[in-house]
């Protein structure tokens, strides 16, 4: 089948989110609703917090989809209406399958609100098949110690693989249906090939430096997202400041797609349903 080319680059929004903080968000905006199957990328930061400055997301439901955080710098403090609590450490990925409906609150850590710090990472939200929309919640911590990496023989690609594989090396979170979720770290000039499951859809977002594209070399940069087209690999070249990107890829779902805030459902009526069982209290609550 060939390398990947780039078909369509988008520029990331800055925006607001949670109790205020800023995100870079390459979808959904006006110019790109989702990549099937995901739902949403969001970078947050990188921002440097004052002391009591750091806001976060307090308590909110989720229904019919996952949530799939990665922090790179600061920390983050989790609780939810399961009685599961937790913390996300520079490197640790939290995958979150809310399923049928849980309230959770994510927050940047007590010591970073209250003395400042810095707060870097991903939230990326991945649909789940009409299936899976109302199984149990379930977590996955993953600690960044037990996120493998591809290395190249020359030193200068270094590919963490959060789920799906790199070239052979198998990643770390079990998912519903085929996701590759790939941290990239590019030095200058680096040029790597990477196998690309040919049924799954992709896009790179870029977050630090610029890179180049299969045979074509067209170029994203600095807060661009590229989406890709259909192929069994993906060659990456680095421009002489290197680069730092995601790869995210998954199968389709090509399902009905009913989103309202934190519920992504596949019709109104289902969307409707979550709002009551939300408002009835039948998501539980925090216990604090
Ligand atoms: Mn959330």
């Amino acid at each position: 089948m060939g390398l990947r080319e780039i078909s369509r680059v988008v520029a990331a929004l800055r925006t607001r989110e949670g109790g205020g903080f800023v995100v870079r968000r390459p979808f959904p905006t006006p110019q790109l609703d989702m990549v099937d199957p995901f739902l949403l990328l969001d970078e947050m930061g990188p921002v440097e917090y004052a002391p009591g400055e750091a806001v976060g997301a307090p308590d909110h439901p989720h229904r019919g989809f996952e949530t799939v955080t990665y922090m790179l710098e600061g920390e983050f403090e989790h609780e939810d209406s399961a009685g599961h609590r937790g913390r996300i450490a520079p490197g640790d990925v939290q995958w979150m399958t809310a399923g049928d409906g849980v309230v959770h609150s994510e927050m940047p850590a007590q010591w970073i609100r209250e003395r400042g710090g810095r707060v870097h990472g991903f939230q990326l939200w991945v649909n789940l098949p009409a299936r899976d929309k109302r199984i149990a919640p379930r977590y996955q911590d993953v600690r960044a110690r037990d996120i493998p990496a591809w290395r190249s023989a020359d030193g200068r690609a270094t590919i963490k693989v959060i789920a799906g594989s790199a070239n052979g090396v198998t990643g770390a979170a079990q998912t519903r249906i085929p996701i590759t979720y790939l941290d990239v770290l590019l030095a200058r000039d680096a040029d790597v090939t990477l196998d690309l499951d040919p049924s799954q859809s992709a896009f790179v977002y870029v977050f630090g430096g610029a890179l180049q594209v299969g045979a074509e070399r067209r170029t994203a940069s600095d807060g661009e997202l590229a989406l890709l087209t259909a192929g069994d690999a993906l060659r990456l070249r680095a421009s002489a400041d290197g680069a730092r990107a995601l790869v995210l890829a998954g199968q389709p779902l090509r399902e009905p797609v009913a989103r309202y805030g934190p519920f992504v459902m596949n019709t109104r009526e289902e969307i409707y349903q979550a709002v009551a069982d939300f408002q009835s209290g039948r998501f539980g609550r925090i216990a604090r």
